[in-house]
């Protein structure tokens, strides 16, 4: 069957498509002769519009278009995210530490200790947030194509993204979320607003690690302090609850709930955090599974 590469434009013999078991036809991968890109049957059949008019759709600019709605409720998330980084590192430091302990120690061990981990929790965060993921690389774009032909060879193992309208590099992901093409493709990561690629997979790891170890940190101290006030903390909050109950009947729900919200807030927000953190250490340890210890 004669196909037209939809990259190159060249004449193509693809392979005959086998049926599979629904009886329709499957499309078959193939690679072009010239250029090594990587054609399907049904692709080639339709981007190729224009037999012997190469590059036809390598010359116009790749685009990154992010959809709306999700990248203003993203950048709302990063808002949240550096909140609640921000909040426990400075009530951590300005409340929990000088509590647990004297100024020499502080000075000595704690405060360099809790500012290493605050340092690099925001810079490898910021990093993740602001950098590219893995731009195509532009080098390839300059070499691929030259005067308006595809050179040979230089498009091997690439592929076609029907959405960008541009070849796609062997690891390469289109990612819906940010509207382009990653190249080492993790996930699209919610909580940087952005996705985990080749340009900042280590800053994400990095993020990760810190986030672990500040958090562990920050929650044994406060755990520590909580012990050691846990009796001053029961009274203050029972104090509260009966002196509500006291004015009326509905009171006495809400000082239920009041006694409750003070006293399990800090378990809950922990859980939630050490939660999301293993979530998203669990996408990011598949790369390292795969990319890694499988090559
Ligand atoms: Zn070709
Ligand atoms: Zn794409
Ligand atoms: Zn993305």
């Amino acid at each position: 069957m004669d196909q037209r590469c939809w990259a190159c434009g060249s004449a193509c013999q693809a392979p005959q498509a086998a049926a599979g078991p629904s009886g329709a036809a499957a499309a078959a991968p193939f690679k072009c002769g010239w250029c090594g890109a990587l054609n399907s049957v049904s692709s080639a059949a339709e981007l190729a519009p224009h037999p012997g008019a190469p590059c036809l759709l390598l010359d116009k600019p790749r685009s990154a278009r992010p959809a709306a709605v999700p990248y203003a409720a993203g950048c709302a998330l990063v808002c949240i995210v550096s909140a609640v980084v921000g909040s426990i590192f400075v009530l951590g430091v300005s409340l929990v530490l000088p509590a647990l302990f004297s100024p020499p120690a502080l000075a000595a061990f704690h405060a360099p200790l809790a500012l290493l981990l605050a340092v690099n929790i925001c810079y490898n965060y910021a990093a993740c947030v602001a950098r590219r993921p893995g731009p195509v690389q532009p080098h390839l774009q300059r070499t691929a194509v030259d005067a308006g032909r595809v050179q040979r060879g230089s498009l091997d193992g690439c592929r076609y993204c029907e959405v960008c309208c541009y070849y796609k590099p062997a690891g390469a992901h289109h990612c819906s979320s940010c509207g382009t093409c990653v190249m080492d493709l993790d996930h699209h990561c919610w909580y940087i607003n952005n996705c985990c690629g080749a340009a900042n997979l280590r800053q994400f790891l990095l993020f990760l690690l810190y986030l672990v170890a500040g958090v562990a940190y920050g929650l044994s101290a406060a755990l520590a302090l909580g012990w050691q006030d846990r009796r001053a903390i029961a009274q203050h909050t029972q104090r509260v609850a009966q002196g509500l109950a006291r004015f009326h009947p509905v009171m006495k729900a809400l000082s239920f709930c009041l006694y409750w919200l003070l006293s399990a807030p800090a378990w809950l927000a922990c859980w939630a955090y050490f939660t999301t953190v293993c979530l998203a250490a669990f996408t990011a340890l598949q790369y390292i599974k795969v990319y890694w210890l499988l090559r």
